[in-house]
């Protein structure tokens, strides 16, 4: 049997039904159908848990199809909220504090206006930066939100 015949058999199955022998043997020593196999249950496992549960339980659901690692890593590795918003409010508090400084004040009235336009491009690619970190690090965080709302709504 090949990866073909292979998955169009797991996707003729009914919901329960056991997978032929023949297409079991392959999976054995397939891991790209035995993943597709894997994915497959996982997901029916899942609509099945929506489908019972109430909306409220609809996000309970969704973490609970995350892998086990991703759920990890946000707990523990991930950088909290809190700091992210500390370090952006310090961020700007900097910026701030910057152009009140004396230094600052000193080297706009030598320079002029024309001193700013390097500074503000200085403190513009800052926060662009600041930003760009932000969402990456939160990509599945803000995944996951998307993915509740969607699920609430259906
Ligand atoms: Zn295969």
């Amino acid at each position: 049997m090949n990866c073909e015949t292979c998955t169009n058999k797991m996707l003729s199955l009914d919901r329960g039904e056991r997978l032929p022998l023949s297409a079991a043997f392959h999976l054995a020593h397939c891991d790209e159908c035995l993943t597709t196999w894997r994915v497959m249950n996982g997901v029916y496992g899942e609509l099945e848990k929506v489908v019972d549960s109430s909306e409220i339980d609809v996000c309970d659901a969704v973490m609970d199809s995350l892998p086990e690692d991703s759920r990890a890593k946000q707990g523990a590795g991930g950088v909290s909220l809190g700091v992210w918003i500390l370090v952006g409010l310090g961020l700007v508090a900097v910026m701030f504090f910057t152009v009140l400084a004396d230094f600052f004040v000193q080297a706009r009235n030598s320079l002029g206006d024309v001193f700013l336009m390097p500074v503000s491009l200085v403190f513009g690619i800052g926060l662009s930066i600041y930003l760009v970190f932000f969402i990456v690090s939160h990509m599945s965080y803000l995944e996951r939100l998307s993915q509740a709302a969607g699920a609430l709504k259906r």
